[in-house]
C-alpha cells in the first residue's frame, strides 16, 4: 500500500512566492524516505501540507488511502510530526509532555502511561521522565519530540531536518533511533540538506529544488550517478 501519494501539488504563499510548482511523490509503506534539497527548496512547505499545517494551493495528497481534503482527521491520525523547532512546554516534565500528547488523540490515560514508558525507554529518556524538559540537552529534546510524535502510534513519522545543527555524535545516535523505529514497520520521511544523512539512512530519495522534484530515485541509484 502507498503510505503517501502526492499529485501535482502546488503552493503559492500570499506574498506571491511559488514554493511548490507541481510536485508528485509516492512513498511506500515501511520506506525510509529522504526529501533532500537546499534551503528554500520547498521541503518544509511540503511537510507542512502533509501534516495539515499549511494549506495547499492545488493538487492531491493521500495518506494511507485517506485523502487530505475529504478525510482530513483520518489522514492526520496516520502521521506523527517532528518539527524543527522545539515546540513543547519547557516547564512540563517529559512524562507530562508525552502523556498529554496522547490525550489530544483520545488515547486513554492508562494506555498513554504504558506508551510513555515504552517510547521514553526506546528513546533513552526514561530516567529523565520526571524532569522538566528545559533541563534536557539539545539532542535529548529532539528525542523527546520523537517520543511525543509516536504516542498515538502513527503509521508514518515525518521529521523536518531532525539533525540540523547537532554534532556528529548526536547525529549518529539519532540515526540509530530512527533505524529502530523504521524496523518496527513505521514509514519514515525526513527532510535534510545533508546528502550523507540520506545516504546513511534512507532507501529512496527525492531531490527538490525551487519547488520542483528534480530527481526521484533510490539512494543506490543516486550514488551510482555521482
Ligand atoms: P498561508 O498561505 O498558508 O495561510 P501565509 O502566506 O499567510 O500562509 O503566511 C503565514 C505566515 O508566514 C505569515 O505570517 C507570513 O508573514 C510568514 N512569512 C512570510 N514570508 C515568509 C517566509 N519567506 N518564510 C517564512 N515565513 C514567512
Ligand atoms: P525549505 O524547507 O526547503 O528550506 P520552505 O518550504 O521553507 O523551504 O520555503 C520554500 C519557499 O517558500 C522559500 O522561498 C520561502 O521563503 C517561502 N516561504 C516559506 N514559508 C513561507 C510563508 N509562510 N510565507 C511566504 N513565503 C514562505
Amino acid at each position: 500500500m502507498s503510505a503517501l501519494s502526492i499529485k501535482q501539488l502546488t503552493k503559492t504563499y500570499k506574498g506571491g512566492v511559488e514554493a511548490l510548482k507541481g510536485i508528485d511523490l509516492e512513498v511506500k509503506q515501511g520506506d525510509f524516505f529522504a526529501l533532500l534539497g537546499p534551503n528554500g527548496a520547498g521541503k518544509s512547505t511540503t511537510i507542512g501540507i502533509i501534516a495539515s499545517l499549511v494549506n495547499k494551493s492545488s493538487g492531491e495528497v493521500t495518506i494511507y488511502g485517506d485523502n487530505l481534503d475529504t478525510h482530513k482527521v483520518a489522514a492526520k491520525s496516520h502521521i506523527g510530526l517532528v518539527p524543527q523547532e522545539f515546540n513543547f512546554n519547557q516547564f512540563e516534565t517529559l512524562q507530562q509532555i508525552v502523556v498529554n500528547q496522547a490525550g489530544y488523540y483520545g488515547v486513554p490515560r492508562d494506555l498513554a502511561k504504558q506508551r510513555a514508558e515504552k517510547y521514553l525507554k526506546q528513546l533513552d529518556l526514561w530516567e529523565k521522565r520526571n524532569q522538566p524538559a528545559r533541563s534536557l540537552s539539545g539532542g535529548m529534546k529532539r528525542r523527546l519530540m520523537i517520543a511525543r510524535a509516536l504516542m498515538h502510534e502513527p503509521k508514518m513519522l515525518i521529521l523536518d531536518e531532525p539533525t540540523a545543527g547537532v554534532d556528529i555524535e548526536i547525529r549518529r545516535s539519532m540515526w540509530q533511533f530512527l533505524r529502530e523505529i523504521n524496523a518496527q514497520g513505521i514509514t519514515i520521511i525526513l527532510t535534510t540538506h545533508y546528502l550523507e544523512e540520506a545516504e546513511m539512512l534512507c532507501r529512496n530519495i527525492a531531490i527538490i529544488d525551487k519547488g520542483r522534484i528534480i530527481e526521484n530515485t533510490t539512494i543506490k541509484g543516486l550514488l551510482a550517478e555521482l
